[in-house]
C-alpha cells in the first residue's frame, strides 16, 4: 500500500446512539429505525440493545410511555452527517417537529448520538457526549448492555458507573426482547 492510500485511510469511528419511540407501535418503531439505521452510508451496526420501557422524564403529562433501545455504529462518517442521516430517518418514520415539537413531548422516533469515541464537542447543533446522558437511566441502560466499559471523556466514568450511581431514577418499567 502506497503512503499516500495509508495517509488518507482512517480507522472508522466507534459510536453510541439512543433511540426512543412512544407513540404508535413503539416496538416496531425502532425495529425499522435500526433498519434504517443498518443502511446509512458508510455505517455499520455492529449491536443493537433490548427494549426498555421508560417513563416519560419532563415534557407534558400523561404521554405514553417511551420503549428506548440503543445502538453501536462503526461508521467513516463524521459526526454531524451521521446526525443529518438520523434526522433523516426520523422525518423518514414519521416523526413531526411541529405536531412533536414541545420540549421532551411524545414522538414517533427520536436519535440521539450519545457518545462517539472520547470526542468532546460543544456546538449548538451537536453537544456530545450527550448533554443529558449522564442523568438518564434510559439512555444508559440499553448502552451498558452495548458497552459497559465505554468511557464518558468528560466525567471519565464508564457506562456502568453512570449507571450504578444514578441507578434506575425511577425511570425504567421492564425490559423487552428487540
Ligand atoms: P434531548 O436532547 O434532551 O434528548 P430531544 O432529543 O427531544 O431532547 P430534539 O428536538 O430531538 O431534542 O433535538 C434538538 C436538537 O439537538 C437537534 O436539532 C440537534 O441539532 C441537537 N443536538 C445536539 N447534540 C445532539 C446529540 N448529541 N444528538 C442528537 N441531537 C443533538
Ligand atoms: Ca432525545
Ligand atoms: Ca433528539
Amino acid at each position: 500500500m502506497s503512503r499516500l492510500t495509508m495517509a488518507h485511510e482512517k480507522r472508522p469511528a466507534l459510536a453510541l446512539l439512543g433511540l426512543g419511540s412512544n407513540i404508535g407501535d413503539r416496538a416496531a418503531n425502532l425495529r425499522a429505525a435500526l433498519a434504517g439505521i443498518a443502511a446509512f452510508p458508510d455505517c455499520r451496526l455492529l449491536k443493537a440493545a433490548g427494549i426498555f420501557q421508560t417513563r416519560p422524564v419532563g415534557g407534558a403529562p400523561g404521554q405514553d410511555d417511551f420503549y428506548n433501545t440503543g445502538c453501536q455504529v462503526e461508521t467513516r462518517l463524521p459526526p454531524r452527517e451521521l446526525l443529518a442521516n438520523a434526522q433523516r430517518l426520523e422525518r423518514e418514520l414519521g416523526r413531526r417537529r411541529e405536531s412533536e415539537a414541545a420540549p421532551w413531548g411524545p414522538r414517533t422516533l427520536d436519535i440521539d448520538i450519545l457518545l462517539w469515541e472520547d470526542l468532546i464537542l460543544d456546538e449548538p447543533d451537536l453537544t456530545l457526549p450527550h448533554p443529558r446522558l449522564e442523568e438518564r437511566a434510559f439512555a444508559l441502560a440499553p448502552l451498558a448492555e452495548l458497552a459497559p466499559d465505554a468511557v464518558h471523556p468528560a466525567s471519565r466514568l464508564t457506562v456502568l458507573e453512570l449507571l450504578e450511581r444514578l441507578g434506575n431514577n425511577n425511570e425504567i418499567v421492564c425490559r423487552l426482547p428487540l
